[in-house]
């Protein structure tokens, strides 16, 4: 744990440094486009790469600590199904005391009504004892020696002797059920006091489990602690990473927008970066680059190294992108963009295309690379824009821009 917790003041401090880098790399998004470097995005996509990293780490201990949380978890469950164990014995133990309480009870009032008959009986006995000498005799013996003949005092004897052996009997019985009833209770009482111990037992074993439960509970609420503080890394990560990429595609826009025009006032952006601005071909009439016979050229021919990204001119949907056949051979590997107001521009002589048919693209995407495939006697870009269908002079489309016109070895600025 104590490791666990290293390792997260470590991450912790990597998060902080870029807490204090971010906002510093924040105003690059606002220096002119011009400022804009490849090597300043590739730096950034960098951090963005520790930061994911940080992520992985972060998520690694996480995980670890969810495996520490669902043990102790498991852990405390095992000790509370012990303590409930305990508990049911416990409350068996009870109910067995309170039965022997019952029993106890009822010995007791034997007892007391046993005492109360032993008490009867002794009051029965002197109360005959009494009368025998109000009638004038003192004892029994003066009763047996106060008969007047030896009949009466046979009577009197027998008499005296069947009230003693009675009275005797009637004491001794009452005195061995009495004997009998505190044997028992003294059994009932030590039968109880063996559950009464057996409770405490049960009782200090409860108090152990529910220890242990407790250094339980305390492990599991240092480990939440450490989940949220983690969690909470994550978060100031995933915010960190979120704000990072949003200014690496900020640079990267700017960075499209330095090699590329921004749209014209029509809307469309030119295909290819900025400073290729050289045609030479212009739509209309030309002569034929093969035949040398007259011709009607359908777009615009842009001469740019093999390779040279080729951007959509605006948003839309690709249509074609082919590598031309039939008809279309001439255009050799080329891209259709559908625009959404009935537009749409052509993208010819590729070296290879980027896209496919049915992909969205959004205006500056790369569609494709330039290159020399189909009717064509060198590396340039053949642009098209139609109009519902129809092709149009894409200069149109750019009189905004300063563009040029390559004849023979004159270069001349065009007229827009
Ligand atoms: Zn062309």
């Amino acid at each position: 744990m104590k490791q666990g917790k290293r390792k997260i003041r470590a991450v912790l401090a990597l998060v902080l440094t870029l807490a204090l880098v971010l906002p510093l790399a924040g105003p690059a998004a606002v220096l002119p486009a011009s400022a804009v470097t490849q090597a300043e995005i590739d730096a950034l996509k960098n951090d963005a790469s520790d930061l994911a990293d940080q992520k992985k780490e972060i998520q690694a201990q996480l995980n670890e600590v969810k495996e520490d949380k669902d043990a102790a978890l498991e852990q405390k469950q095992l000790l509370e199904e012990q303590i409930e164990v305990i508990r049911l014995e416990i409350s068996n133990i009870n109910t067995q005391i309170a039965t022997y309480e019952d029993l106890i009870d009822q010995k007791s009032q034997e007892l007391a009504q046993s005492e109360a008959q032993e008490q009867e009986q002794y009051e029965l006995f002197c109360s005959r004892v009494r009368a025998m000498e109000e009638e004038g005799e003192t004892s029994y013996w003066a009763i047996l020696f106060g008969s007047s003949d030896f009949s009466e005092l046979l009577d009197n004897y027998m008499m005296i002797e069947e009230i003693i052996e009675y009275d005797n009997s009637v004491m001794e019985a009452l005195a061995r059920l009495q004997e009998q009833v505190e044997q028992e209770k003294a059994e009932l009482e030590e039968a109880k006091a063996a559950q009464e111990e057996a409770k405490a037992k049960q009782q200090a074993a409860q108090a152990e489990l529910q220890t242990q439960e407790d250094a339980v509970d305390q492990v599991i609420a240092q480990i939440s602690s450490q989940e949220s503080q983690l969690k909470a890394m994550e978060a100031e990560l995933n915010r960190a990473a979120t704000a990072l990429d949003s200014q690496i595609k900020d640079l990267e826009r700017q960075m499209s927008a330095q090699i590329n025009n921004v749209p014209s006032e029509s809307g469309f952006l030119w295909p290819l970066a900025a400073n290729i601005n050289v045609l030479s071909s212009l739509y209309g009439s030309r002569p034929d680059p093969f035949t040398g016979r007259p011709d009607n050229h359908t777009g615009i021919d842009i001469p740019a190294s093999r390779g040279t990204p080729i951007y959509a001119s605006k948003s839309g949907v690709v249509i074609t992108s082919v590598y031309g056949t039939g008809s279309a051979w001439s255009y050799g590997n080329y891209v259709v963009v559908s625009h959404s107001d009935g537009t749409s521009t052509l993208y010819a002589h590729m070296s290879s295309r980027a896209v496919s048919q049915g992909q969205t693209v959004n205006q500056g995407d790369v569609v494709g690379y330039v290159g020399t495939t189909g009717n064509s006697t060198g590396n340039h870009l053949h642009f098209e824009i139609r109009v519902n269908g129809s092709r149009v002079d894409p200069l149109n489309y750019f009189k905004d821009l300063t563009l040029y016109y390559r004849s023979g070895g004159q270069k001349v600025k065009l007229d827009l």
